[in-house]
């Protein structure tokens, strides 16, 4: 059997097969390419197409494919084998410089919210070097840009890494002031923590609601749930850690980091996280961990939910994206340092961030809106629609202190004096306890906890990046042309604490109080998708994104149409599912059971006035109205998703959606659920919340 370094990245075409099958030249080239983000000449493509293609068919690949991150959420491929006619009448394997550098997908059944008038559907790829080319089912996947032929981004790979060119920039400037001219490049660095659940396929086959919407839009609560707190954590059963091993497995031989595993709080939920790698890898290798999740499961006889909420009343699933900058010189610039003047410059970084947070709570919280999502923030379990910041109290005091000029505590008595004092050694266990926080400080990272578990990780980063390239280049333009460094250094540290520690919240992030505090403090609240979207356009946000250069007006247009389109898609798809089922599967389920029981009533009947039938009786009446109540409220239903394509802005339909449909759909299922209780569970036509939940041994 292998041992892992072996099986590690051995269906990738990585630094240790570039440098093996590459003449020193090429790959000296390359290298410059990816780490400098310059230029790949075309006779430099050829050579690194051949030795991939080489490698690639000697492990079996057929095909290969350009792999892009269209606005749909999901990876596309378009697979073209690299068979070419030999004269002999034979094939022979080819693959040029130019099919690695550029493909012409078909745009036009992609999402492209407006775009794709003004550029007539056709659109093309281009390779990303920085993200190493990988085999996937006997593809060679080659990790591409998805734009249009007019330069329109159609993807959520190139605004990341324009966010990502954009904060480099800013940073690099702000390096320079502090004498640090030896670092070249400034990266950030994701390590997403991705929640998940598991059910067995077969009853998962038998549910429509889970198959078409990926949620259960039905069921009772169970005689058990989560209460028992006995899950988190807790022994892996042995279908599940069978599956964690081949998982790995596969991740391994994709050169994914997998490292940490366990169950979650909810039965049936479980996590995995990777160690962090630089941000547009970590996005990608996260879109292909969703993917080779679903996959494994699969042979497994399983079917992995990644549904934000894909069972009431038990926790929900998000992703935790823990986030740092640092430089190709090693240094994390979110680390506290040794001397004086590392501090001085982690703590500018540091209120850079809290600034950004601040001024663009509203980007950051419509980063992660979606239909699913709006399940989990907000109810007690995931952070709520407010945004704000953890710092831990140590950290909180130094700040406190530095903007009131007063003494920290902890430390000596004198009064901290940037670029002359060191900071107190944070520890991390001390920054890293409350969970409650939507975006925590925990010791030299940020911890954003809002990003629902099928969401991709791109769209939270760019804002993100982007809002903290703007506050750089601010800071930057300040402090570049000042006479007195250290002075304007630390009023600038100080004035920037006092602007903005509103955002910062050390307390109970589930808790009423704080939302009444926070609506004090004048933070945002945008509790759904269809509130958080048109904030996109709003002219601070569109400003700040298009000056760093990461969106145009155009894409920005385009995809907050996308994103309302998509909310209202996937409700529309639940209502009509909910109908549905409800119809043909759960009326005459109920009209079965209670006919049965009325049958019953009838037989005892027969046997003698002195045989009761109260029991018959009374379910039969319950159920009776229960199932006049499903009937109407279907209706109520079905004609208010009839509306919807009456409406013409998507915005509206937003709106309708939140404040029709989603209500209505909200009581079809209570009566739906009472219903349940009361039903012998042989007639009822689907497994229940505790088949589900409990079922996987
Ligand atoms: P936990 O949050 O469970 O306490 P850790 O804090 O150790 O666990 O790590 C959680 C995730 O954060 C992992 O994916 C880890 O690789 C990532 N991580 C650790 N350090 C950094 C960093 N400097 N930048 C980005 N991500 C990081
Ligand atoms: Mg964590």
């Amino acid at each position: 059997m292998e041992t892992v370094p072996e099986m590690f990245g051995a269906n990738v075409f990585d630094d240790r097969q570039m440098k093996a099958r590459l003449s020193e030249k090429v790959y000296n080239s390359l290298r410059r390419t990816i780490d400098e983000g310059k230029q790949l000449d075309i006779s430099l493509a050829n050579a690194v197409a051949l030795a991939m293609k080489d490698w690639a068919v000697e492990k079996g690949a057929t095909h290969y494919t350009h792999w892009f991150q269209p606005m749909t959420g999901v990876t596309a491929e378009k697979h073209d084998s690299f068979i070419t006619p030999a004269p002999d009448g034979g094939v022979i394997m080819e693959f040029s410089g130019k099919e690695l550098v550029k493909g012409e997908p078909d745009a036009s059944s992609f999402p492209s919210g407006g775009l794709r008038a003004t550029f007539e559907a056709r659109g093309y790829t281009a390779w990303d070097p920085t993200s190493f080319a990988f085999i996937k089912d006997k593809t060679l996947c080659i990790p591409t840009a998805f734009c249009s032929y007019t330069g329109e981004a159609l993807d959520k790979k190139t605004p990341l890494l324009r966010s990502m060119a954009a904060l480099n920039t800013q940073a690099l400037r702000i390096l320079k002031l502090f004498g640090n001219d030896s670092v070249h490049m400034v990266r950030t660095s994701v390590g997403p923590e991705q929640e998940y659940f598991l059910v067995d396929k077969e009853m998962y086959d038998k549910r429509r609601d889970l198959i078409f919407t990926g949620r259960t839009l039905f069921g009772a609560k169970p005689p058990k749930g989560q209460e028992m707190d006995d899950h988190y954590f807790g022994i892996i059963k042995p279908r599940v850690a069978a599956f964690m091993a081949d998982l790995n497995d596969e991740l391994w031989k994709l050169g994914i980091l997998a490292k940490t595993e366990h169950n979650e709080v909810a039965p049936a939920q479980h996590e995995l996280a990777p160690i962090y790698s630089t941000t547009n890898i970590a996005t990608d290798n996260n879109q292909l961990t969703m993917e080779i999740m679903q996959k494994v499961a699969s042979k497994h006889g399983l079917v992995c939910l990644l549904h934000e909420k894909p069972f009431a009343g038990v926790n929900g699933s998000g992703k935790h994206n823990n986030w740092s900058i640092g430089t190709d010189t090693g240094v994390n610039l979110l680390t506290p340092g040794d001397t004086p003047y590392e501090n001085a410059q982690f703590l500018l970084f540091l209120v850079a961030v809290i600034k950004a947070v601040d001024e663009y709570q509203d980007l950051l919280r419509l980063s992660v809106a979606t239909a699913g999502n709006d399940h989990r923030l907000g109810a007690n379990e995931a952070p709520p629609a407010v945004i704000s910041i953890f710092l831990g109290d140590e950290l909180e005091a130094v700040l406190e202190a530095i903007e009131n000029d007063t003494a920290y505590k902890g430390e000596k008595t004198a009064k901290m004096q940037l670029g002359v004092d060191i900071l107190p050694v944070f520890k991390k266990d001390t920054t890293d306890r409350n969970r409650t926080s939507p975006f925590a400080f925990t010791g030299n990272k940020f911890e954003f906890r809002m990003l629902g578990s099928s969401n991709s990780i791109a769209c939270a980063n760019i804002m993100l990046n982007s809002a903290v390239a703007e506050v750089l280049q601010g800071f930057a333009d300040k402090l570049e042309g000042s006479s007195d460094f250290d002075k304007e250094l630390h009023e600038l540290i100080r004035d920037t604490i006092k602007e903005h520690k509103r955002i910062i919240f050390n307390g109970n992030g589930y808790g009423d109080e704080w939302m009444a505090e926070a609506e004090k403090r004048g933070l945002s609240n945008l509790k759904t998708t269809p509130d958080c979207m048109p904030k996109l356009l709003d002219k601070k946000n569109a400003d700040m994104l298009i000056s760093q250069k990461v969106y145009t007006k155009a894409e920005l247009e385009s995809r907050c149409e996308i994103m309302l389109e998509n909310y209202v898609k996937a409700v529309n798809i639940e209502a009509l599912t909910m109908s549905d089922m409800a119809r043909k599967e759960i009326l005459p389920a109920v009209e079965a059971y209670a006919s049965s029981l009325a049958e019953t009533a009838l037989r005892k009947k027969e046997l003698g006035a002195d045989i009761s039938q109260r029991y018959e009786k009374s379910v039969v009446s319950k159920l009776s109205s229960l199932a006049d109540l499903i009937y109407d409220r279907t209706d109520v239903l079905d004609e208010a998703t009839a509306k919807l394509k009456d409406i013409e802005s998507i915005e509206e339909q937003g709106y309708f959606i939140r404040d029709e449909i989603l209500p209505k759909m909200a009581a079809l299922r209570v009566a739906a659920d009472e219903a349940e209780t009361m039903t012998d569970r042989k007639y009822w036509p689907f497994p229940t919340y505790g088949d589900l939940l409990f079922g996987v041994r």
